[in-house]
């Protein structure tokens, strides 16, 4: 298949990507996925969104309050996690000279057809400026009904309302892995259609950390064909996968649309 190559790019960053084994935030880490997105942003003249977890991650941490098991447990971990967060990407973006925005969405912005629009403006206006969005959940009001829930379909969403060329997924896994015949684990390259097998593998939520698993990125992905956007899945611990990834070589799983 064609080498595809991406312009606009919706960068997810899992907690899992952004923890360390300690389970505090990964500021290394977190620090060499920016300095590679600066180098698309800067060099390649790419437009990237980010979205982001590590907030209840980050905010726990600061209040060693353990991991967080009641709504207002989390949503009060996730309001100290968030600014310290963003305080790490604002400051990590500064030393390339590209300004960040914060961003915090819930499922209205998706389903009200005047916050959509409110919403997608904005964000059109902040990539012509040249700026990163940074995206999450509102966690403070995200009620069961109105939370997405998870930041795998927030990402998705995102990429539908500003019509981005792809979804690149960071997390701690290579890809998404099949089963073959003799029920052997092996890394799909590419998968052209959720089918059943497909959703089979996905099996259970696995990450402790994250909201998501398998499941959710398949949802995501889901999301992404119909609006017509690819969807990777690829390590966000191995130097070098982001700019393959969106320079469209062949590194993880795509999800590919026809
Ligand atoms: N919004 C949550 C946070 O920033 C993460 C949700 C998820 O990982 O899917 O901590």
């Amino acid at each position: 298949m064609a080498k595809k190559s991406y312009k606009t790019i919706i960068l997810k960053i899992g907690s899992s990507t952004l923890t360390s084994p300690e389970g505090k935030l990964d500021l290394d880490n977190l620090k060499r996925i920016v300095s590679e997105v600066a180098g698309l942003v800067k060099e390649k003249g790419k437009k990237v969104l980010i979205v982001t977890s590590g907030a209840i991650v980050t905010g726990s941490e600061k209040l060693g309050m353990g991991k967080p098991k009641t709504i207002p447990e989390k949503q009060a971990a996730a309001a100290v996690g968030q600014s310290l967060l963003m305080r790490q990407y604002e400051k990590a973006f500064e030393a390339y000279g590209i300004p960040v925005a914060q961003i915090l969405l819930t499922r209205d912005a998706i389903t009200d057809h005047e916050r959509y629009h409110n919403a997608r403006n904005c964000l059109m206006t902040l990539l012509k400026e040249s700026v990163v969005p940074i995206i999450n959940e509102n966690d403070t009001v995200a009620v069961e009904e109105i939370k997405i829930g998870d930041n795998d379909n927030l990402a998705a969403l995102a990429a539908g309302m500003i019509g981005a060329d792809a979804l690149i997924i960071l997390t701690d896994i290579d890809g998404f892995y099949m089963k073959n015949d003799e029920g052997i684990p092996y890394l799909a390259e590419e998968i052209a259609a959720i089918t059943p097998e497909v959703k089979d593998a996905a099996g259970h939520p696995s990450t402790q950390l994250g909201t998501g698993g398998m499941i959710t990125k398949l949802q995501a992905a889901e999301i992404c064909s119909k609006a017509g956007i690819e969807m990777l899945i690829i390590n966000g611990r191995k130097p070098g996968l982001i700019a393959a990834a969106a320079g469209g070589e062949r590194v993880g799983t795509r999800f590919s649309v026809h």
